[in-house]
């Protein structure tokens, strides 16, 4: 019999995981769960995945899929109708022409990330992420044995790269450039004209390649254009990875559908990934995803606009805190404000303020709202919001941080 299921003194952890850790989002989370146990009124904005539901549409498609049996492995990197579906997405939406053998579908973007990452990364070789960034792109470099190289992008550069601090950056071992418009976590995406000098510095540097991270593409504010880098550089196409999928823009971060486009090697490199992980992505899913691409996508129009209110309630509440900034960020569901002016101030029972996590423990343990710190994100000191939350919650949860920083001395 097993004498013990907690621990064991002989359990061995590879050392591959050995820089990795729980994140700070997951620690505030089961916090914010326990004070919700002890029956606080805990209002969690830390999520990052839309509030609204799958389009019925797609469901129905799901639900059709498994009645036709569609419900045994599909091929590897995806069926033929949902990697079309995609290349007919990428022609129609992005000018982007792509077969579908330059198609790789897989269990979610981040799990086309890590196949990218995985099929391409040896010990020592250097990514680079434009910070504050999402963590898991700087884990799964850490993952391969890479080495990610952390450039700061701060609030008063929009929290964007510039093409000084991408070209200071590169050297011989540099793999990819990794760039993520619009941003999770800062909510900044790059425009056609911001991205042009950052494409001619990879022009510069053919050992460079780029993936984007487009996931986001759908949420963006007032008259923001998105805009993918391989639309902008045709000539750099056989170097770049567009990444994507239908977790954020049609509700499906259960469905776990994502999709990379790229050279031809490098989809195949990434298939021979998933041949020994996951096989494929779910086949009830792809189908669904297919009906996602192909469907109406009218609803996404209501939804964006449905952010904008929320985005511009939240950044409004914030900016009426003295010491505390934020940004109108162009797109995704986040708000990242620097809280600088809050750092060195004493709360009522006598702690100081040290830092942003200092802050967002004293929120949530003070006002029972949970956010996340800058530094969970690379960048300090500043701290997240996301706002795929109800107008009321959010209305509420302002109001408290509105108090609780008033409270500091
Ligand atoms: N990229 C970014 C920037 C994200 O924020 C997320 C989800 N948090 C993903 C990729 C992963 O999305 P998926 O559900 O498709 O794996």
């Amino acid at each position: 019999m097993c004498a013990d299921l907690v621990s064991h003194p002989g359990f061995f952890r590879a050392n591959r995981i050995a820089k990795l850790s729980v994140s700070e989002i997951i620690k505030i989370s089961t916090r914010a769960r326990e004070l919700r146990a002890e029956g606080k009124p805990v209002i969690i904005l830390g999520a990052g995945e839309p509030d609204f539901d799958t389009p019925e549409h797609v469901k129905q498609a799901g639900i059709a899929a498994i009645n036709a049996g569609q419900t045994k492995y599909t091929p590897l990197d995806g069926t033929p109708e949902l990697k079309q579906a995609i290349c007919d997405k990428l022609s129609r939406e992005n000018e982007l022409d792509y077969q579908p053998a330059n198609i790789s579908v897989s269990a979610g973007a981040k799990q086309v990330l890590f196949n990218a990452f995985m099929a391409t990364i040896n010990p020592g070789d250097e990514v680079i992420i434009p910070t504050p960034f999402w963590t898991t792109y700087a884990d799964i470099v850490e993952v391969c044995g890479g080495e990610p190289v952390l450039v700061k992008c701060p609030g008063e550069k929009g929290f964007r790269l510039q093409a000084d601090q991408l070209e200071a950056a590169i050297t011989p071992k540099t793999k990819w450039l990794m760039l993520n418009s619009p941003s999770n976590p800062s909510g900044a995406a790059y425009s056609a004209e911001e991205l042009k000098p950052l494409l001619a510095v990879l022009a510069r540097n053919p050992h460079v390649w780029l993936v984007c991270d487009d996931i986001y593409e759908h949420i963006t504010y007032d008259d923001f254009e998105f805009v993918t880098p391989a639309q902008l550089a045709p000539e750099l196409r056989d170097r770049i990875l567009v990444v994507n999928g239908v977790s954020k823009s049609h509700a499906m971060t259960g469905w776990r559908i994502g999709y990379g486009a790229g050279p031809v090697e490098l989809i195949k490199a990434m298939a021979v990934m998933q041949s020994q992980s996951t096989s494929c992505a779910s086949s009830v899913s792809q189908a669904a995803a297919i009906e996602a691409l192909n469907g109406d996508n009218s609803f996404l129009e209501e939804r964006r606009l449905s952010f904008q209110e929320r985005r511009d309630l939240v950044v409004a509440g914030l900016n009426e805190i003295d010491g505390v900034t934020c940004r109108v960020p162009e797109g995704a569901f986040y708000t990242f404000a620097s809280c600088e002016g809050l750092i060195g101030k004493t709360t009522p029972s006598g702690k100081t303020i040290e830092s942003d996590s200092d802050f967002c423990r004293y929120i949530l343990e003070e006002s029972h709202v949970a956010i996340v710190p800058g530094s969970a994100f690379g960048l300090s000191p500043y701290f997240r919001i996301s706002y795929a939350a109800a107008k009321s919650e959010l209305v509420e949860a302002i109001s408290r941080i509105q108090k609780a920083a008033s409270a500091l001395t």
